[in-house]
């Protein structure tokens, strides 16, 4: 038996609003709080939380950048050449993803998405590491590189394995009592969200398969250490999508073309521009103000959630939709998803919750990168504790 075990345990897509009206791991976490998000993907928000920072300090933002010079995709462009047929398939890029993966070395997240493969050389891609491991951010620590320098043992989610390997290794993990800190990440129910919405009956059957994986894992924790200090957190929420824009054929439409005049990506929910001239710049931005449903986000209001990139590394322009509104075609994706995120922060359905054990969130918890001091306080007190009750008498 050991004294203090830090489980913090994030269920990506469990926003604010998915649980406001649900009793979600009442039981066991009855404290809880609504948390501002970040302004991006997972590919942002994960990274926030694992490090502290905001998307400019660590620079871990949208995956796809303009950056010819240093694209590995070069050797791909052939493929272009080959149908549409196969190579718009979906089974298709899932090989081919792999495949790249492997070769490129990448480590973290990988997929190719809808890039065209016309283009592919044209971007680089920005998650190479995985932030789920020490070193693993684009620029500074994360909470892995806090662990593996004080010596802290402790349990990390392997994205290879189902939900399931995960919950069976964190047990696992505990009953070795060779861990003083674990972080779970179940992805699950993004995936879920993104196909059925967030009012389908599917979602709070997901919640109910959580809270009894969340039982056992306790219950083995409360086995082995006597003290279980439990956070569970997301990293966003999730809105359906109603309306779809085909922002691809606006542009398209305009006399200037991708690669010799502007470069763009088109996530699902924003678009990044980078202009070569001034012409693609003011037809764009004269194209884009004829979109309704979108705007272009000022730098004032991206410095304020903290995701300006002073080099535009990420883009010159962002143009971001209203919620609820799915860019279709985009880079992400052909078809359109039921449900996404990666709206502004502040609307409805962005926000992330935290719940917990403990008596009391602090009042300087607001926002989701600040889960990342309240893991480096357990992991802390846990090592303290465990290592002064491991020493013999
Ligand atoms: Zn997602």
């Amino acid at each position: 038996m050991k004294p203090i075990l830090p489980l913090f345990i994030m269920v990506d897509a469990c926003g604010w609003e998915i649980i406001r009206n649900d009793a979600f791991g009442k039981n066991f976490a009855p404290h809880r709080k609504k948390l501002e998000s970040v302004f991006g993907y997972s590919s942002t928000c994960v990274p926030s939380i694992l490090s502290g920072r905001w998307p400019f300090e660590h620079r871990n933002w949208c995956y796809f950048v303009y950056d010819p010079k240093n694209s590995p995709f070069r050797s791909l462009r052939w493929l272009h050449w080959l149908p549409t047929a196969v190579t718009g398939r979906r089974i298709f890029r899932r090989y081919l993803t792999k495949f790249v993966k492997v070769q490129l070395k990448f480590r973290g997240y990988f997929d190719l998405y809808n890039i065209p493969f016309k283009y592919i050389n044209l971007f680089d891609f920005t998650e190479k590491k995985s932030p789920l491991q020490p070193g693993g951010m684009n620029s500074g620590p994360n909470i892995f590189d806090f662990l593996v320098g004080r010596k802290i043992p402790y349990f990390v989610t392997d994205t290879t394995k189902s939900e399931e390997q995960n919950r069976d290794n964190l047990i696992a993990a505990i009953e070795s009592e060779r861990i003083d800190f674990a972080f779970q990440y179940w992805a699950g129910l993004d995936g879920l969200l993104h196909m059925v919405g967030n009012q389908s009956p599917e979602v709070p059957a997901k919640l109910r398969v959580y809270e009894q994986w969340l039982e056992q894992v306790l219950a083995a924790a409360r086995n082995h250490y006597s003290e279980v200090r439990l956070y569970i957190f997301s990293d966003h929420g999730m809105a359906n999508c109603d309306e779809h824009v085909d922002l691809k054929a606006r542009i398209d439409a305009l006399p200037v073309k991708m690669e010799k005049d502007y470069a763009v990506v088109y996530d699902s929910t924003m678009a990044r521009f980078w202009f070569f001239n001034d012409q693609a710049r003011q037809l764009i931005i004269a194209a884009l103000g004829q979109v309704p449903e979108g705007r272009i986000v000022p730098d004032a209001e991206l410095k304020h959630m903290n995701a300006l990139f002073e080099d535009r590394y990420f883009g010159e322009l962002i143009f971001l939709m209203r919620e609820g509104v799915l860019i279709v075609p985009s880079h992400m994706g052909e078809r359109p998803i039921r449900a996404m995120h990666g709206y502004h922060p502040t609307d409805p359905q962005s926000y992330a919750a935290l719940l917990t054990n403990q008596p009391a969130i602090p009042e300087d918890i607001t926002h989701i990168p600040h889960i990342h001091k309240l893991m480096v306080a357990h992991a802390t007190a846990a090592q303290a504790a465990n290592q002064t009750a491991g020493k013999p008498a």
